[in-house]
């Protein structure tokens, strides 16, 4: 068996759910447990919607309309079309409820956005059925996708290599016909309360699954040719990386590359299975895979990926020099204020460091200036070369001497002890550039 995932984009409207649905029928002697996110960007105007509600108005109408168009224009009826419509019913209950006390907690804002999700599987499983293609939706708690209560970001249990094979095991041993198609992206915690596994979470409950069932593979869908050496729209040229491990996948979604959930690759890792990244729009084309170790000697830079808005801090300070525990004085700092680090170099007498730009760093700031000299600089990027640590040195000097050619001087690099990436900060105006360019050197 085999485990299909499919995003947001690939089941934005009926016309993509029929294709989606055609592509599930050609694998259906691989007996697919499908996994799918919400239509489109529903999760978005979840979101939005509650903030209408916080302030007073419950308004479903995008929502309902969107998921009413695609259920009449993929012809359903009947009980089908009544489980859209009580859900539809319960969402509108729900931000009437919190128009009225105009507040909204964490859980239950992850009782709101999980309509997305339970829409989409109604109407998809519905659909399959209908073109004769045996299937029956699950919400997530139904496939045994339990967790803990950290709403909004919540992790899956280690409870659910059991709860899954339980629940889906009969369809896994051949026993159950009806293609499970099971909501991503939501769980529910030992109290009954549903939880979600943070912005993009449905690749984790796909590996999730396909780990605890020891699936054969595990397919994400998108929109295009699986992995890419760099962001298409940055890099026209950008092509196909045809294999990943495990480790690299992750520290590409860290890095933002937007393929996987950055905590997707842990469970799938863990049971050995392999991932294959698939274009929804190219079926036939194999895509890419993520497996454990290279099956021979890959390119040394497998991909680029730019995060843009970021803010460099320079902490400068010559009382630094020798000087024991400073680095420690630093680090409460940003403990103390709550601002993680992303990347960071350190010389003798100074550090410099990238953080978010949504963080409110002015208190931070104030505090570092008691110990050392500050300079804030914000609109940067960071642009990482995820890529071999035994080839650093090599690719260090080819990506200086292209980046030189160029008139770039990225304002500070960083190597990852982690081995597999090398970090570059610039300015924003200069990030599309700068990736051009190294994409150009290690892949053109
Ligand atoms: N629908 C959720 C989101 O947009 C989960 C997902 O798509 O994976 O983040
Ligand atoms: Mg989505």
């Amino acid at each position: 068996m085999i485990v299909m995932k499919f995003g947001g984009s690939s089941v934005a409207n009926a016309e993509r759910i029929r294709h989606v649905a055609s592509i599930i029928g050609a694998y259906q002697d691989k007996r697919p447990v499908v996994v799918l996110s919400a239509m489109g960007d529903t999760t978005d105007h979840l979101l939005e919607a509650a903030d209408e509600a916080v302030a007073g108005n419950a308004d479903i109408s995008r929502i309902e309309k969107l998921h009413r168009d695609t259920a009449d224009s993929l012809g359903l009826s009947g009980t089908d079309l009544q489980a859209v419509d009580a859900l539809l019913s319960e969402l509108y209950a729900l931000l009437t409820g919190i128009s009225m006390i105009r507040e909204l907690t964490k859980r239950t804002r992850d009782y709101l956005v999980s309509f997305g999700e339970r829409l989409s599987v109604r109407i998809v499983a519905a659909f399959l059925q209908s073109q004769g293609i045996p299937a029956r939706f699950y919400d997530a708690w139904d496939a045994g996708l339990i967790s803990d209560s950290v709403f909004m970001n919540a992790e899956l249990s280690d409870d659910v290599w059991e709860t899954i094979p339980e629940a889906l095991g009969s369809y896994r041993d051949g026993i159950q016909k009806e293609i499970p198609v099971v909501t991503g992206f939501i769980a529910k915690d030992m109290n009954g309360n549903i939880t979600t596994l943070g912005r993009g979470g449905s690749d984790l409950t796909a590996t999730m699954i396909g780990a605890a069932l020891q699936a054969e593979e595990i397919q994400t869908w998108k929109d295009v040719d699986g992995i890419l050496s760099a962001d298409p729209r940055i890099v026209a040229r950008a092509k196909t990386v045809p294999l990943v491990t495990y480790e690299e996948a992750a520290e590409l979604a860290y890095f933002g590359a937007q393929i996987l959930h950055p905590r997707s690759m842990v469970p799938c890792r863990k049971a050995g299975i392999p991932v294959r990244v698939k274009n929804s729009y190219n079926p036939a084309f194999e895509g890419s895979l993520i497996i454990e170790k290279h099956t021979a000697e890959p390119s040394p830079v497998r991909a680029i990926t730019a995060v843009k808005n970021s803010t460099l801090i320079d902490i400068v300070s010559t009382r630094m020099l020798g000087a024991s525990g400073f680095l420690a004085r630093i680090f409460d700092l940003f403990l103390k204020h709550d601002i993680s680090i992303d990347v960071i170099a350190t010389s003798e007498v100074s550090v410099s460091l990238t953080v978010h730009t949504n963080a409110d760093l002015s208190g931070l700031v104030e505090d570092l200036k008691d110990i050392a000299d500050i300079r804030v600089k914000t609109g940067r990027s960071i642009i990482t070369l995820i890529c071999d640590a035994a080839h650093s040195s090599s690719i260090l000097a080819s990506a200086f001497s292209a980046l030189a050619e160029n008139g770039i001087n990225p304002e500070m690099i960083s190597q990852g002890a982690s081995k597999v990436n090398v970090g570059l900060v610039c300015e924003n105006t200069l990030a599309d550039k700068t990736v051009r360019t190294l994409h150009a050197a290690f892949f053109e």
